[in-house]
């Protein structure tokens, strides 16, 4: 049986970025049409948008990371994503560090091999092909102010 999101709503949770039908999703800011409805969080389930909504899954949703490194667990989003065109995983806080279990699950797969994340004293790590780590280079001051803005919002939430 494939997994299912079930409790699961940190991605709608104020963790990512997206823009749903003009209300901005971004570090801080859940999504205002997700509810503490125990039967759905979605108040627009039904009609939520494509894009983002029923298009995004995390990378746990998708693959047999065991089911303790689920988002609602981990504390971590896992997420495909790309930046000048190359793909990269990105560990995205939530409010969690990414811990040694979850970065060496993407370290042993090779269809992984490009990974970023922050280390626990913020610190931006960039691990994979050359074209990657480049990118990342000609990226990474944005990359890093994006993180440390939502480094705010985890100081808000504890
Ligand atoms: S973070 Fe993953 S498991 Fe959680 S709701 Fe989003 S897609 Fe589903
Ligand atoms: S519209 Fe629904 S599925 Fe989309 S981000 Fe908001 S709560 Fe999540």
């Amino acid at each position: 049986m494939s997994k299912q999101c079930g409790e699961c709503s940190k991605c709608c949770d104020g963790w990512l970025h997206a823009n749903i039908r003009g209300n901005v999703l971004s570090p801080g800011n859940k999504c205002i049409f997700l509810t503490n409805d125990p039967n759905g969080s979605c108040s627009i389930h039904k009609d939520r948008p494509i894009k983002p909504c029923q298009i995004f899954s995390c990378i746990w949703l998708i693959t047999d990371m065991p089911e303790h490194l689920k988002p609602s667990l981990s504390g971590v989003i896992a997420m495909n994503n790309k930046i000048d065109g190359v793909p990269y995983v990105f560990l995205v806080n939530a409010p969690n560090y990414p811990t040694d279990e979850i970065i060496n699950w993407f370290k042993e797969k090779e269809k992984y091999s490009n990974l970023l994340y922050f280390d626990t004293d913020d610190n931006i790590v960039y691990i994979g092909e050359t074209k990657f780590i480049e990118v990342i280079e000609l990226h990474k001051d944005d990359i890093i102010k994006q993180h440390l803005d939502l480094a705010k919002h985890y100081i808000k939430q504890i």
